[in-house]
């Protein structure tokens, strides 16, 4: 069980960050943080690149972000074309910023910088999960 789930294309199903899928499923957005420098990682990493230690941990991503910035989609890469157009987004959740997409039921004129996001877990119809952002 792994990335093969993950998102509209399939990734490697191997991963050391594996669990984020499996969390994904039980409706958690988790990463990682650095046990010995408090680091944290979004996407997850379970290697520090600082402190070349692999003794991270998971932690819940909650609470209330903030949007820094957004770009509209129009032409989906390889594997998304059927997506765009979507919006994708730099959330800042204090101790990290979250890269993901912003929920297509925001309308374009109430997506401001500033906004208040939270990120919420998703499953598509044929079971895929992700994750994006939403209004508050
Ligand atoms: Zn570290």
């Amino acid at each position: 069980m792994g990335f093969e789930k993950f998102g509209t294309v399939s990734f490697t199903s191997e991963s050391k960050a594996s669990d984020f899928v499996n969390y994904l499923e039980q409706g958690k957005v988790m990463t990682t943080r650095c046990k010995k420098c408090g680091q944290g990682f979004f996407p997850p990493r379970m290697d520090c690149p600082k402190c070349l230690t692999s003794d991270v941990e998971w932690f819940e991503i909650k609470g209330t972000g903030k949007l820094v910035t957004r770009a509209v989609v129009n032409y989906g890469p390889s594997g998304f074309e059927n997506d765009a157009p979507y919006t994708l987004a730099i959330g800042d959740f204090g101790e990290l910023r979250v890269f993901g997409r912003l929920s297509k039921s925001l309308k374009e004129g109430e997506i401001r910088a500033g906004m208040s996001l939270n990120i919420v877990p998703t499953k598509s119809p044929d079971g895929r999960v992700a994750y994006e952002f939403q209004k508050v």
